[in-house]
């Protein structure tokens, strides 16, 4: 039984996550106190009761301690199992970050899988769908995976109702990946996107990101960015404006959510300004896709690297949490907010993956 602190490093609902993931990987059975402890409203929330309730799906696992608010989970894995699978948030937490739970657990089992989440797809303070399809499943997809994904319907911040489908086939190995220099800007694409709001407020987004885009000088004049207006299928109201750089070996994507008084030329100028600071730091890959790869290079048959725009705890607390359940070394070289390189070196490739049951 793996014991895990939810309140080291970051102390937010990603330890868990993570631990699921591994968990279901390697047959470990763990068991986590504290969970969420850094957050204003530690425990379980609904997203991450989700996230157990799919763990458990698709491995007939054993769990205690699963209820809303609960601050102990005890989670004992059984073997993996391809099928159709269907959960349902009930709030406005991220499917994204369910997907990320059991994607790669699935990507082990014996034959393909369907699953569909309903929930947020576009909401704060996670990866929303867009991030996922164009900057995150690429990288997966290079390293082996094949996985397609499907954005049913959109679910805005703060009533949800969006849903995503995702085809996970078996993928026999995972690679490694070297994302350390950036290289050349190839191509700097977005997404103005609207939800049963005016397609005047998707133009002005699109107008200000174009405009703030042509004084960045980094991004040379031979690149003309190029952001397409998009009216997403809803039941509820939201906007986004996500801006996807792809460069010769690195990529970076960021975005900005619209809210209620929130004028349209501040969510562009949010985006550009993340996109700026990236273009100023030395990282080959932006630091959500930093954390977001950790998992999936601590299980390829080499060793991966990567070079991140900035040092999170997110990076830090889940390279602590991978090393709990791998026979993986992760070097971190850099300072906290700065730029920093990171090796992840797998000692060995027998990690037990189980068997379907
Ligand atoms: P909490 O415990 O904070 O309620 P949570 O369960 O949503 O949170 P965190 O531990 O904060 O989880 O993890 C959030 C994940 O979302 C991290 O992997 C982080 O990289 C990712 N993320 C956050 N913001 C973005 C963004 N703008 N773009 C892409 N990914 C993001």
């Amino acid at each position: 039984m793996i014991e895990i602190d939810g309140s080291q490093g970051e102390g937010g609902g990603q330890v868990l996550r993570s631990a699921l993931t591994l968990s279901l990987l390697t047959g470990l059975p763990f068991h986590i106190v504290n969970i969420r402890a850094r957050r204003s409203k530690p425990g379980l929330a609904a997203q991450h009761l989700k996230s157990i309730d799919a763990a458990a799906a698709i491995s007939k696992a054993e769990v205690q301690g699963a209820q809303l608010g609960s601050r102990e989970l005890c989670f004992k894995p059984g073997g993996l199992r391809s099928g159709r699978y269907k959960f349902e948030i009930g709030t406005a937490g991220a499917t994204t970050l369910i997907l990320q739970t059991i994607l790669l657990p699935l990507s082990r089992a014996s034959s393909a899988s369907t699953v569909i989440i309903s929930g947020g797809t576009h909401v704060p303070a996670s990866p929303c769908y867009h991030y996922i399809e164009l900057n995150w499943l690429p990288c997966l997809r290079q390293m082996g995976i094949d996985a397609t994904l499907n954005l049913e319907q959109a679910g805005f911040y703060p009533q949800g109702g969006g849903r995503i489908q995702a085809i996970i086939r078996p993928s026999p190995r995972i690679r490694s990946l070297n994302l350390t220099q950036r290289g050349k800007l190839l191509d700097l694409r977005g997404i103005s996107a609207i939800a049963n709001l005016p397609r005047s407020i998707a133009e002005r987004q699109r107008r200000q990101a174009l405009l703030r885009l042509q004084e960045l000088a980094a991004l040379g004049n031979k690149i003309e960015p190029k952001i397409k207006i998009v009216e997403l299928l809803s039941p509820v109201k939201g906007t986004i404006l996500l801006l996807m750089a792809e460069f010769e070996t690195g990529r970076a994507c960021y975005f900005s959510l619209g809210e209620l008084g929130k004028p349209a030329e501040k969510v562009a100028d949010e985006a550009v300004t993340r996109l700026a600071e990236f273009l100023e730091s030395e990282g080959a890959i932006d630091q959500y896709l930093a954390d977001q790869l950790l998992l999936p290079m601590s299980l390829a048959d080499g060793a991966s690297a990567l070079r991140t725009s900035r040092i999170t705890s997110h990076l830090l607390t889940n390279a602590e949490i991978i090393q709990l359940f791998l026979p993986v070394k992760i070097a971190i070289e850099g300072e906290m907010g700065a730029s920093g390189f990171v090796r992840v070196s797998p000692q060995s490739s027998t990690w037990i993956n189980p068997v379907e049951k």
